[in-house]
C-alpha cells in the first residue's frame, strides 16, 4: 500500500508541518497510519493520524475534518453545557466523550498529496479490552460506566453535531491511556531526539492543562482507593487500568455522515449492522443505536449479539434478519414494504423465503438463561437495550432518553462525586498547578 495513492512512508524522525516531529508508529488503519510525535511548538505529544493520498482517501479525510471541526465546535455551546451540567461530568471535560481534533495539515510527499490530522494520543480501544477479560465480557459495573459514557458521545453527536457515526463498534472506542502506556511511549523515543524535548520528559506532556488536573485528582482519589485495598499495588497494569476513572472516547469518524446529508446507503460492520440498512430502508441516527446496543452486549457477554454465517441455501443477510426475528419478533409488513430489498428475502406477506423456523428467544431470557444473571439485572439490561433494538426507526428511544434509563445509573456518578469533592479540597489546598505551568495550550 505504499505506492501511489496510498501510505505515505512515514519516517522516524520526520517533521510535519514544520512542528511535529515522528517518534514511533502507534496504529494502523485501511485509509492511514497512525504516529507518535512530539509537537515542537507547544511541547506535548500527539498522535498523527496519515491519511492514504489517493483522491477518494483525500476526499473523505476532508469530509472527516468537517465533522472533526463540528465536534470540536459545539462543546462550547450552552445547550451541551447544560447536558454537561445534567449527566453530572466534570466541568473541564471539554471532549464530550468523542476524540478531539487538534490540528490539521496537508502536504506532498512521493505517493501524492496527504492529509494529517492531530489528536490526543488514546490507549486500548476495548476490542483489546475486551481480549484483557479473555472474551468472557467485562465486569457490569466496568461496562456500565464505558457504556455511559459512550452513550453520552452518541447524545453529543447526534443532537449537537447532527451527525451520524455509522460505524459504531468496539473498535472505534478508545481509553485514555494508562501511566505504563505512557511510559512505554516516553522509553521508546530515541536518544538523539530527545535534545529537541524541552525540559525533563514528563506525562503530563501528553494532556492539556484541563487534563493534567483531572488527572491529578484520579491519582490522589486511587491513592485514598488503594490504602483501603491492600493488593492493589500487586496487580498487572493491563488489570489496574479498568480499576482507573477511566474515560472512553468514541473515535474514527471516517465513516461519519451528516443527519441530514447521507454520503452513502452502505454503513455500518456487519455484526452491528441494523435492519433497516440490511434491508435497504431509510436510515437515521438511531442506526448508530442499534449498533451501540450491540456494542454493550459483547461488552457484558463477551459474544456478539448477532454473528449471522452463509447457510447452505441462504446468506448472511437472510441469516442476520432470521437472528433479529427471534430476538425482538416480526417486522410489521407495512414498515417493511417500504424497504427497498425485503423482496429479496421475504414474501409479500412478511414470511421468510428460505428461513422457516424461528425459535423465539427473548433478550431477558437470553441474560438470565445463557448467561445466568440475577432476575433484576437481567430485567433492567434487557430493557435497557431494548430502547434501541426496534426494527423501526422511530419506535428507537434517542441516546438523550436513554441515558435516563436506570440501568445505567448506579455506580459511575459515584466517581464523580469523589472527583467533586476532591476538586473543593483543591480549591482549598490551592495545590493545583504545580506542574505543567507554561502549557500554552488554551483547550489543549
Ligand atoms: P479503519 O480501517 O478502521 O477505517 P482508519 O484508517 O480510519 O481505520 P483509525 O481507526 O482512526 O484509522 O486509526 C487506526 C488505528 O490507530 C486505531 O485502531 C488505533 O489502534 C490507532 N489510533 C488511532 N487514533 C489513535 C490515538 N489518538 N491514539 C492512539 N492510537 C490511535
Ligand atoms: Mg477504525
Ligand atoms: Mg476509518
Amino acid at each position: 500500500d505504499y505506492k501511489d495513492g496510498g501510505y505515505h512512508p512515514v519516517h522516524v524522525g520526520e517533521t510535519f508541518n514544520k512542528r511535529y516531529r515522528v517518534l514511533k508508529k502507534l496504529g494502523f488503519g485501511a485509509f492511514s497510519t497512525v504516529w507518535f510525535c512530539h509537537d515542537m511548538a507547544h511541547n506535548k505529544f500527539v498522535a498523527i493520524k496519515i491519511q492514504k493520498s489517493g483522491e477518494s482517501y483525500y476526499s473523505a479525510a476532508e469530509d472527516e475534518i468537517e465533522i472533526l471541526d463540528v465536534i470540536a465546535d459545539k462543546i462550547q455551546t450552552e445547550e451541551w453545557k447544560e447536558s454537561i451540567q445534567e449527566y453530572d461530568l466534570p466541568n473541564n471535560i471539554n471532549s464530550a466523550q468523542c476524540l478531539h481534533m487538534m490540528d490539521n495539515f496537508t502536504f506532498e510527499g512521493p505517493h501524492g498529496k496527504h492529509i494529517g490530522m492531530v489528536f490526543e494520543v488514546m490507549g486500548y480501544n476495548l476490542l483489546k479490552v475486551m481480549k484483557l477479560y479473555d472474551w468472557e465480557g467485562i465486569p457490569l459495573p466496568i461496562a456500565r460506566k464505558i457504556a455511559r459514557q459512550t452513550l453520552i458521545g452518541l447524545d453529543y453527536l447526534h443532537r449537537l453535531c447532527n451527525v451520524i457515526h455509522t460505524d459504531i463498534k468496539p473498535e472505534n472506542a478508545i481509553l485514555s491511556p494508562t501511566e505504563k502506556q505512557l511510559t512505554d511511549h516516553l522509553d521508546s523515543v530515541p536518544e538523539h531526539f530527545k535534545s529537541s524535548i524541552k525540559g525533563p520528559i514528563q506525562s503530563s506532556m501528553f494532556f492539556s492543562k484541563e487534563q493534567n488536573k483531572i488527572n491529578k485528582r484520579k491519582k490522589k482519589k486511587n491513592k485514598k482507593k488503594a490504602s483501603t485495598k491492600k493488593n492493589e499495588e500487586n496487580k498487572e497494569d493491563d488489570e489496574k487500568i479498568l480499576d482507573e476513572d477511566v474515560q472512553v472516547k468514541l473515535c474514527d469518524f471516517g465513516n461519519g455522515c451528516w443527519i441530514d446529508h447521507h454520503f452513502t446507503s452502505t454503513i455500518q460492520t456487519r455484526q452491528y449492522r441494523s435492519p433497516e440498512v440490511i434491508l435497504g430502508g431509510e436510515y437515521d441516527e438511531t442506526c448508530d443505536l442499534w449498533s451501540y446496543a450491540c456494542m454493550v452486549f459483547e461488552l457484558i457477554t463477551g459474544d456478539y449479539l448477532f454473528d449471522p454465517k452463509t447457510g447452505e441455501d441462504y446468506g448472511k443477510e437472510e441469516d442476520h434478519i432470521a437472528f433479529i426475528i427471534e430476538l425482538i419478533g416480526h417486522p410489521d409488513l407495512k414498515w417493511l414494504k417500504e424497504c427497498k430489498r425485503y423482496r429479496k428475502y421475504f414474501t409479500t406477506r412478511g414470511k421468510m423465503k428460505r428461513i422457516f423456523k424461528h425459535k423465539i428467544w427473548k433478550l431477558e431470557q437470553v441474560f438470565k438463561e445463557k448467561y445466568c444473571f440475577k432476575d433484576e439485572e437481567a430485567e433492567q439490561l434487557a430493557d435497557f437495550l431494548m430502547q434501541a433494538l426496534q426494527w423501526k426507526n422511530e419506535d428507537r428511544c434517542s441516546a438523550q432518553e436513554m441515558l435516563k434509563h436506570p440501568w445505567l445509573s448506579m455506580p459511575s456518578d459515584y466517581d464523580y462525586q469523589i472527583e467533586r469533592s476532591d476538586e473543593e479540597e483543591d480549591k482549598n489546598s490551592g495545590d493545583d498547578e504545580e506542574e505543567d505551568d507554561n502549557d500554552s495550550w488554551a483547550t489543549y
